[in-house]
């Protein structure tokens, strides 16, 4: 009898990172999964899975595509909103955690929901990264240890895709540009994103070194991610970087997703996680909504000098 599961996920590059852990087990428990992601890299340390291409216009998604030949896909195992078909398939599960995160329940809750793989410990969100990536991220590593002395900080900063525009979960720019200037002395700052993709809102000046036309991969910043001592960005895929990669993390939020969703205190290592959000939150789920982004610059600035100087109690993984 067939054990298979038909994971759909989702086409952020970030919450592909989140759900890596969720396919890593459902790979440990099950014959088979089918994976429907564009991101099929991310999972290629894990043996048996199976990926579906997904129907999508999102730019990063269609680039990432472009690297796989046509039968490099298989077909979609069931129709995935007819939940019927599963059992008659003998496919027992499928996460369609979107749901999830509409009642307001973290990622990670709604994966736990339809399949109860972790109970209340803290979640490896690790992902393994190629020899050949992570030697890129080495030398760029390498180069910037030479010339300075100061901590590395890795940084995206706030900007919307250009197929899909959402400003409410942006935080302000200036938010960012605040704590360069605080922290220059602390830090050696390295932005990264692809202008190709995504349009910035404003302008960070004094960034020691910029990759911003995508001059890195995914990968790649992942893995420069984990040579970094910080990661600073919205709610954007170098969160689940900074995550993944074990790094300390710091995410300033808008409105529009409310932190809980994205930070997960339960399943997280809080000690490597900090935020600061607008008091009065915003939490309207409405792309185009003008939330209140209002943070006062003197809690910015203890939120994360206090996260930025915790203290490591847990010893790296
Ligand atoms: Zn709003």
């Amino acid at each position: 009898m067939a054990n298979n599961v038909y994971v759909i996920g989702f086409n952020g590059f970030g919450d592909c990172i989140y759900q890596f852990p969720f396919v890593k087990k459902a790979s440990e428990r099950f014959e088979e999964v089918y994976l429907m992601t564009a991101f099929p890299f991310l999972y290629e340390s894990l043996k048996n899975v199976k990926y579906v291409r997904p129907q999508t216009g999102l730019l990063t998604c269609l680039e990432s595509m472009k690297q796989y030949r046509e039968d490099f896909w298989v077909p979609a195992p069931m129709d995935p909103v007819d939940p019927t078909q599963y059992r008659l398939d003998n496919t027992p599960f499928t996460f369609l955690y979107h749901d999830g995160m509409k009642d307001g329940k973290s990622m990670m809750e709604s994966w736990n929901e339809t399949i109860p793989i972790y109970e209340g410990t803290s979640i490896d969100f690790s992902i393994p990264i190629p020899r050949d990536h992570y030697d890129v991220a080495l030398r760029i590593y390498n180069r910037i240890a030479f010339g300075t002395n100061k901590k590395i900080c890795l940084l995206h900063q706030p900007g919307t895709r250009k197929e899909w525009v959402n400003y409410a979960r942006l935080p302000k720019t200036e938010y960012f540009q605040f704590l360069i200037d605080e922290f220059k002395d602390e830090y050696y700052f390295v932005s990264v994103g692809n202008k190709n993709v995504e349009d910035y809102i404003g302008k960070l000046h004094t960034i020691d070194l910029r990759f911003d036309y995508g001059e890195l991969n995914l990968m790649t910043i992942m893995a420069l991610a984990s040579l970094s001592d910080m990661v600073i960005s919205y709610i954007s895929f170098l969160i689940a970087c900074g995550v993944a990669s074990g790094t300390k993390t710091f995410c300033l939020f808008g409105g529009y997703i409310r932190p809980e969703m994205w930070i997960d205190y339960k399943y997280m290592d809080m000690d490597k996680i900090g935020y600061v959000a607008p008091i009065d939150f915003c939490n309207c789920h409405d792309r185009l909504h003008e939330c209140n982004k209002e943070i006062e610059l003197e809690r910015l600035y203890s939120e994360f000098r206090d996260f930025a100087h915790r203290e490591e109690e847990l010893s790296e993984a």
